[in-house]
């Protein structure tokens, strides 16, 4: 690691390891290979996913970034290594839904596949000891995570971030079903994207084709045992790369 020397280890996601660096106000973020799906119930190793998603979310990053959408992402370090701002990041899920798949089609009548306009936004509590439950206007009032004002704020953001990458993935024959991000505080008091943004975190079907499994370049791949995990993410990573410039290198 060239730019950065590696400090102590912060938190150790399903997906990610994050750590100090010699800088204060930077830290980094490691890109695994391990897959999990229903709240870590499967789990496998996928060689190159960690630097897939890794060079997928810089793209992600630097694309919002140029279209105004604040992120904590500030360069790449290794592969599957990136460099961010320190965040204090907000325990909600931001899901936003352009189709209808997944568990909303397992909690209300919609077909898979539905368009959804305007997008549906849904907040989740993230806690792994809940599952990750749906939250209601009053439970998020009780829980006391966000003022109102931040709320309207994120959720703004939110939707600024599912125009601007629908548009992105539109380009490149990519349909975005929905997504998942988090946001958090920088230590300026800032509203930022963090977490990552990749087939692990987004619905993505190929518009090249019809067949409704072939389509699928996303983590359901992965959910529901179709094979061709690594394989998908490698060719959203290459179309992304098609309509991007190439990540930028930290320091
Ligand atoms: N998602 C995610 N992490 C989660 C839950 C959902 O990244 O812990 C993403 C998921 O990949 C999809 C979107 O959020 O792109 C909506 O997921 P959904 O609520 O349909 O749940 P799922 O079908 O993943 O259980």
């Amino acid at each position: 690691m060239t730019a950065v020397s590696l400090g102590s280890l912060l938190y150790e996601g399903k997906a990610k390891r994050v750590f100090q660096t010699s800088t204060a106000d930077v830290v980094a973020v490691e890109f695994k290979d391990d897959a999990t799906a229903f709240n870590a119930l499967k789990k496998a190793q996928l060689e190159g996913k960690g630097t897939l998603n890794c060079q997928i979310s810089a793209l992600l990053f630097e694309h919002l970034e140029r279209q105004g959408v604040p992120t904590h992402y500030l360069g790449l370090i290794e592969p599957n290594w990136m460099a961010v701002r320190p965040v204090r990041v907000i325990p909600l899920e931001v899901v936003i839904r352009n189709r209808a798949a997944g568990s909303l089609c397992k909690q209300m009548p919609i077909a898979a596949g539905t368009l959804i306009d305007p997008p549906l936004l849904d907040l989740y509590y993230k806690d792994d000891a809940f599952g990750d439950p749906l939250l209601t206007d009053a439970r998020l009032d009780r829980l006391q995570l966000v003022t109102a004002e931040q709320r309207q704020q994120l959720e703004t953001l939110a939707h600024q971030v599912n125009l601007s990458l629908k548009e992105l993935f539109a380009s490149i024959d990519l349909d975005l079903v929905d997504f998942k991000i988090e946001l958090g505080f920088t230590a300026d008091g800032s509203l930022v994207v963090a977490d990552e943004i990749s087939p692990d975190t987004c619905r993505l079907w190929d518009q090249r084709t019809t067949d409704p499994t072939a389509r699928i370049l996303d983590k359901d791949r992965f959910r529901q045992d179709l094979g061709q995990v690594v394989e998908s993410y490698g060719e959203v990573h290459k179309r992304v790369q098609g309509g991007c410039p190439q990540p930028r290198i930290y320091g």
